[in-house]
């Protein structure tokens, strides 16, 4: 049985008992406790931001040269490939997930340290084109102090996405996890002092988003805020942000579509359907919870997708041969189920699913059926809402024209997925769709160097890739003379003593 962490937090490199409210972590299969702790308190904060700053001066992180930096990522990802183990089972004990997800989690927050540490030792600075008697450069510093907001669906992968590239960066980083999956962050400090990054670096807050996820926006030691959260949250976040003028990156919500046309090879369509909405029990930014079928084959299709969602397997987390767990918290199912009653007193269909399952295990756990909505049209309630949830609402459409403006028609703009055997058409429609990443034949694939973010309500900005790194960096511009002689407009009597 892996040990929890103890509960004590990461505060200006020393493990220090938090001073704010208490937190719960649950076993969301069982709701047995895990751990309680308390949270950082604003005095918590601000010591940890003091450490920050007085360790981001100190030229032992912000002055070494890139693969130097880049040696210590290394050596973070290599910690977390050996306690992948440890991450893996203390994740599924904080969010329910699946021993299989969590593990795979761990995997990509090692290979995101990897990918950041190989593109930082090959991010050169620019040589501009001369236009004068002067070099013009182009080069990078770090921000300063980086506060980074992360939700509890895919805490270790999330964690990783945003501290590597800003650590890179020579930013000091201040992670704050959210209250119902605080643990994994905690291993993650560990691993990271244990890397030896100078202390004082990183710190880890965990506690209520509008006491200390406020300080860290507000406080006007933090140069930039990267977050992963609701859209409601990010656009308060960023109103506060405006006011200090400081730069933030918002992953936020999602209700992506994906579209099947009749030419599509439909098992490849309902294999990437499935798991594009039901994997991680539906909890995923990017889950393709708005499905449109081609007139044509709507009704075989449907009928075929609701019996693979029948035989999907739910169960205890760690058993490997489980689909779908359960939810991250009771409060949570109890809104999806809360929102799926809503689109039924709508007039929604209920084809499968439509409430928790009973008996066993089940009465304990937060889970919820996979559960497929039809009979709505995408005006409908459940078709602009996040759900969050194993939740898909399926749709019947026309044409290309008619699948694209129903596609679009919707606040978010973070994903969408395409299944068909023409190219040419696939290549349109993902070119016509707003959104931040289009899949084609596949979905919810992930990849470290590939840049990932949303249009209109999903978010601002853009992570991972090259550019992620940049990101987290301030520009400058250099200007260096080289005629060696005054400037002509100063004209005054040169040569005296
Ligand atoms: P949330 O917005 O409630 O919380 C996210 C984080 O923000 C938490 O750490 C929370 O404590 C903190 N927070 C809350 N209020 C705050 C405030 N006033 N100031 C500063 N911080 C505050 O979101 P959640 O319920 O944890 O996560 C689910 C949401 O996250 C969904 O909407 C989902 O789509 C989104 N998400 C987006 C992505 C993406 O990459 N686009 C990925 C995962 C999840």
């Amino acid at each position: 049985m892996t040990e929890m962490p103890d509960g004590r937090l990461f505060i200006g490199g020393e493990w220090e008992w938090g001073s704010g409210a208490e937190i719960t972590s649950i076993y969301p299969a069982d709701g047995s406790v895990n751990l309680v702790l308390k949270g950082a308190s604003r005095a918590d904060g601000e010591r940890a931001i003091a450490s920050a700053i007085t360790a981001q001066a100190d030229p032992a992180w912000r002055g070494l040269k890139s693969h130097e930096r880049a040696r210590i990522l290394h050596r973070i990802a290599g910690g977390i490939e050996a306690n992948a183990a440890r991450i893996a089972h203390i994740q599924t004990r904080d969010t329910g997930k699946t021993l299989r997800e969590t593990g795979a989690l761990a995997a990509s927050a090692a290979g995101t340290f990897r990918y950041v540490a190989a593109a930082l030792e090959t991010l050169d600075d620019a040589l501009t084109s001369q236009r004068g008697d002067y070099l013009t450069m182009s080069v990078h510093d770090p921000i300063g102090l980086v506060a980074a907001i992360t939700p509890w669906n895919s805490p270790i992968a999330s964690d990783a996405q945003k501290v590597a590239p800003a650590l890179a960066a020579g930013n000091a980083v201040l992670l704050k996890p959210a209250s119902w999956s605080p643990l994994v962050a905690l291993e993650l400090a560990r691993i990271i002092e244990e890397a030896g990054l100078p202390k004082g670096l990183f710190s880890v807050l965990p506690g209520a988003g509008r006491e200390i996820g406020n300080l860290l926006v507000e406080h006007p030691a933090i140069g930039k805020v990267s977050f992963t959260g609701g859209t409601e949250t990010g656009r308060m976040l960023a109103r506060q942000a405006a006011e200090k003028l400081m730069p933030v990156s918002l992953e936020l919500g999602g209700k992506s579509p994906t579209i099947v046309f009749e030419d599509a090879d439909t098992d490849l369509a309902i294999a990437g359907i499935l798991y594009g909405v039901f994997s991680s029990t539906g909890q995923s930014c990017i889950a393709g919870a708005r499905l449109f079928v081609q007139q044509s084959i709507y009704d075989s299709f449907v009928a075929r997708l609701v019996t693979a969602t029948r035989a999907l397997r739910l169960g205890d987390p760690f058993d490997p041969e489980t689909q779908v767990a359960p939810m991250v918290h009771p409060d949570h199912r109890a809104s999806v189920a809360a929102m799926v009653d809503r689109a039924v007193a709508e007039g929604a269909r209920v084809l499968c699913g439509g409430a928790a399952p009973t008996g066993g295990l089940f009465d304990k756990g937060a889970y919820y059926l996979p559960t497929i909505l039809a009979g709505v049209t995408n005006a409908a309630s459940i078709c602009r809402d996040e759900v969050f949830g194993p939740v898909l609402a399926v749709l019947p459409f026309r044409d290309e024209a008619d699948v694209i403006a129903q596609g679009n028609d919707n606040a978010y703009g973070l994903a969408a997925g395409i299944w068909t055997r023409n190219f040419p058409k696939a290549w349109r429609v993902a070119r016509a769709l707003q959104t931040g990443t289009v899949w084609i034949n596949t979905y919810k694939q992930f990849s470290a160097s590939t840049p990932f973010g949303g249009e209109k309500d999903a978010g601002l900005g853009r992570e991972k890739g090259r550019e992620g790194i940049r990101a987290y960096m301030a520009q400058k511009s250099l200007y260096v003379d080289l005629t060696g002689k005054p400037h002509p407009w100063a004209r005054w009597p040169q040569g005296g003593a």
